[in-house]
């Protein structure tokens, strides 16, 4: 239903169906979207009629008529896509309303406050969305902010509903004005082209730049279209009896099982999350309105039941009686999502499964980011700098530089800087600056407002409602505790508890981290970690894939376990060359004359590797160890520079010019496609003699010491078979030599990469000699795109943007292209060898949806970088019950 209804089209209907008091209404499909983009934004001729209908309908319903002054009825329009999208048209509210309508319901009601509140609202809503008159520039104000502000001075009142009828029948004539200017068009009197602008402004809006940019960041794709609902006004603003309010059913920022939201009396639509007057809290409710309250009590749990999940509302109350205006999924921050999805599979609402399904991958990142040295945040609170406080809107610590608009949060992180973006309030068109921040702090609005929830759901640090900063958009500065801060000065943000801090503060790591890592926390007294554990035991229950780490010291080896890694699925043995006392013999091997020189370093070398060797077997205590042989392009461990490479020559006692040549002769033009991968062992065996020996002696040394080893020795860059032929024999040859000198055996096995085309279309004929494959799409992407991983950035982020690709293809498998070779390398090396081991250790086997890819081609684990274990273990089991889901 949600596919053709839209989110919230269907939810209204759900709603309706369980006996919820819902205004009545009619929904435009998502068809008619679809319809209207493929047919040159034409409406089905059969639509203007059934819409018609409808109408007709809703006024026998209501008892009035839509367009009638004597008893007019008026509407809602409001857009729905299937998933909620902030950066489209939301709401028109009192739609039907014109001079003559306002008085005819004056005479109605008796009311005429409410009524011209209602007009002014309307034309200022239409006037934004349908018509376009906005803020200009990003310096500048909403163009009806400014005459409503004007007319409070005027008046010299402070809030919106001080002002009289009159005030606002003003403001309706200001408004009208302001358009016409503006647009240089009338104001629509007629309540049908009222209704039929508004269903174009919604459709129009599915293809602007802001719903574009928010569904590539979601990956939402564009043939989805939205619906347009259009239902009978309810009144929150008919007095103090009447109101409005947005509620989660449950803790939106932790996820504790309480009624969280905000309300408004006398207020209509997005008076509460616009943050022009400060809502108050829910409980406060149940106080002064204590039948009401219950009535949404009741209703909360109703919806919970109902729709198995935390669920985001919004009410209005009018002249005393409750109507419920929408309801979704609600958004939350990570450790809510966790909090929630664990509550509910023991409230026994969800399944386990149900709940892994329910947590995004990347969110785990939040239980794993920074909080701050609270030792430290208490000396700053000290020393006079805590600034202000506002709503603890989204957890975590964020220190940065002070930004004030999107635009340029975009631009300074793009010159690497870490910015907090401090605005008044933010709207939709602020969304890829809010991404670039590391935190977002706002003046007006509550926890429900635009920069909560898109904060919340970006997994950014937040607080919002911080009402004692006072931000000067011309100055580029803000006033806050007596002081200015400018543009560029550093603070710092505890979005779990509100404050802001002036400067830097050190931060600290997170309680997982601490449990898992430092070891400094007792996991039974650190709930978010418990949490976090359940959550993995369910994981590891569902997943099919393995999961392996990249580590190349022990250290990293022993975080990677203690996060669940199951093996080492890439040991990159140069990154051990540049270790302490191990460069020097390298460049001497580098820099040999010839094979008994060569020699000579490597036999330097040898303990020094086989004792790094020995670290990472003891790390891994029998775990499988995947050891790749050198790789990079010799030239790397040289250095550069004429003073480097003169220092170099005095210690190692030979002529500079000697190591300036050797750097020369190793100049390449492309060297990530030259001298390198398996070359340099077919080139200099001796290396790879010397790697495999130290690898076989220190697994010789800690199988002695009783633990288990299991190496796996990985031949990067294959393309022939023949490549891997001549390094396999030397392998063996090597093993074969330490068993007979150690009398004793181990297991091992020689395997080869995957990360040239031709290795991947050449797999079944590998395979008659590899042992096991590992996919290197890393390079895999280089080469079978034709693009340089180090430099392509100048071009990928623009066809990113072009949706040429659809996410970077270094980040995210290609399906296409790179996915494609690799479903071609699985299928013709198991077509020799059923049961060859294949995994993945590229970048891309810690991103979620290269992990579920990984699954679909029927890998046998992934292998990522060790701080993204946990979300690989959760996104292979999400893999995993989807395709479940699926069949
Ligand atoms: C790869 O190419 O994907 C890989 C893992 O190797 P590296 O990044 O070291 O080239
Ligand atoms: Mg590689």
């Amino acid at each position: 239903m949600k596919s053709l209804l839209g989110g919230k089209g269907a939810n209204l209907a759900e709603m309706t169906n369980i006996g919820l008091p819902v205004p009545p209404g009619f929904t435009i499909t998502t068809e008619v979207c679809t319809y209207f983009y493929a047919h040159n934004k034409h409406y089905p001729t059969t639509l203007a009629k059934e819409v018609f209908t409808a109408i007709q309908k809703l006024n026998k319903h209501m008892n009035a008529k839509f367009g009638d002054p004597k008893n007019a009825l008026l509407v809602s329009v409001r857009s729905g896509a299937r998933a909620s999208m902030p950066g489209m048209m939301d709401t028109i509210l009192n739609l039907g309303m014109n001079d003559v309508v306002a008085e005819g319901l004056i005479e109605k009601t008796k009311n005429p406050r409410f009524v011209y509140d209602s007009y002014r609202r309307f034309v200022q809503m239409y006037g934004d969305v349908v018509m376009g008159v906005q803020a200009k520039g990003k310096h500048d104000s909403d163009p009806f902010e400014m005459i409503i502000e004007h007319k409070k001075k005027e008046k010299n009142v402070t809030l919106d509903t001080d002002l009289t009828s009159d005030d606002l029948k003003d403001l309706v004539k200001l408004f009208k004005k302001a358009i016409k200017q503006n647009t240089g068009k009338d104001f629509p009197d007629d309540p049908e082209d009222q209704l039929w602008g508004a269903v174009g402004a919604v459709f129009g809006s599915w293809n602007n730049e802001r719903a574009n940019a928010y569904r590539k960041m979601n990956g939402i794709p564009t043939s989805w279209g939205t619906a347009v609902n259009i239902q009978a006004m309810v009144y929150g603003n008919m007095g103090e009896n009447s109101g409005t309010g947005v509620a989660f059913t449950r803790n939106a920022a932790t996820g504790e099982n309480e009624f969280y939201g905000e309300y408004l009396m006398n207020a209509q639509g997005e008076d509460v999350v616009a943050g022009i007057r400060t809502p108050l809290h829910i409980s406060e409710l149940k106080k002064a309105r204590p039948v009401i309250y219950k009535q949404l009590d009741v209703i909360r749990k109703n919806l919970e039941k109902h729709f198995h999940d935390m669920m985001d509302i919004e009410f209005t109350i009018q002249d005393g009686k409750l109507f419920m205006l929408q309801c979704r999924a609600g958004k939350r921050t990570a450790l809510a999502a966790i909090r929630i999805a664990i509550d509910m599979v023991k409230e026994r609402l969800i399944t386990d499964k149900e709940a892994l399904l329910r947590i995004e991958p990347d969110a785990l990142n939040q239980l794993l980011r920074p909080i701050f040295d609270l030792k430290e945040k208490d000396i700053a609170i000290k020393n006079g700098r805590l600034l202000a406080k506002g709503l603890a809107a989204g957890p975590g610590a964020a220190t940065g530089r002070v930004v004030f608009t999107a635009p340029d949060a975009e631009e300074w992180k793009s010159r690497g800087e870490l910015v907090i973006l401090c605005r008044t309030e933010t709207s939709p068109e602020d969304i890829k600056g809010m991404d670039a921040s590391e935190g977002i702090l706002t003046a007006f609005g509550g926890m429900t407002s635009h920069a909560a929830l898109v904060a919340r759901q970006m997994g950014k640090v937040c607080i919002v409602g911080c009402s004692s900063i006072e931000v000067d958009y011309k100055a580029l500065s803000m006033k806050v505790a007596g002081k200015i801060i400018n543009q560029g000065d550093w603070i710092s943000i505890d979005g779990s508890t509100g404050e802001v801090i002036e400067g830097k503060i050190p931060t600290k790591p997170s309680e997982v981290m601490e449990v898992l890592i430092s070891k400094t926390l007792n996991p039974k007294k650190a709930p978010i970690y418990e949490n976090f554990a359940k959550i993995m035991a369910w994981a590891d229950k569902y997943r099919v894939l393995k999961i392996r780490t990249n580590a190349d010291q022990p250290d990293q080896a022993v975080n990677a376990v203690a996060f669940g890694a199951e093996g080492i699925g890439l040991c990159r043995t140069e990154h051990m060359f540049f270790g302490e006392g191990k460069i020097m013999p390298m460049r001497e091997m580098i820099l040999a004359d010839d094979v008994d020189q060569r020699k000579k370093a490597l036999a330097k070398l040898l303990p020094l590797q086989r004792e790094d060797f020995e670290g990472i077997f003891r790390a891994m205590d029998g775990l499988p160890v995947t050891i790749r042989t050198i790789d990079p392009p010799l030239h790397e461990f040289l250095p550069h520079d004429k003073e480097m490479q003169q220092t170099i020559a005095k210690e190692m006692g030979i002529r500079f010019e000697k190591v300036q040549r050797r750097v020369q002769e190793l100049h390449e033009f492309n060297p990530m496609l030259g001298f390198r991968g398996c070359r340099l062992g077919i080139i200099y065996p001796e290396i790879t003699e010397m790697q495999s020996r130290a690898i076989f002696e220190a697994a010789a040394n800690v199988m002695k010491e009783g633990k288990e080893v299991f190496p796996e020795i990985m031949i990067p860059l294959v393309g022939n078979v023949l490549e891997l032929d001549h390094q396999a024999k030397l392998v063996h040859k090597i093993a074969k030599d330490v068993m007979t000198e150690r009398k004793m055996k181990f297991k091992y096995h020689v395997g080869t990469m995957i990360e040239v085309p031709r290795g991947a279309l050449t797999a079944d004929k590998i395979a008659d000699v590899a042992e096991f494959f590992s996919f290197g799409t890393n390079d895999l992407t280089q080469t079978t795109i034709g693009i340089s991983r180090d430099d392509s950035g100048r071009f990928l982020l623009p066809y990113v943007e072009m949706d040429i690709y659809a996410k970077d293809p270094f980040e995210a498998i290609d399906r296409e292209g790179v996915g494609e070779l690799m479903k071609i390398a699985v299928e013709k090396g198991r077509s020799k060898k059923p049961r060859l081991k294949i995994g993945i250790c590229g970048e891309h086997g810690g991103e979620p949806s290269s992990v579920e890819f990984c699954h679909q081609i029927g890998l046998d684990y992934v292998s990522c970088s060790p701080f993204r274990v946990p979300i690989a273990r959760l996104a292979a089991a999400r893999a995993a019950l989807k395709e479940v889901k699926k069949k």
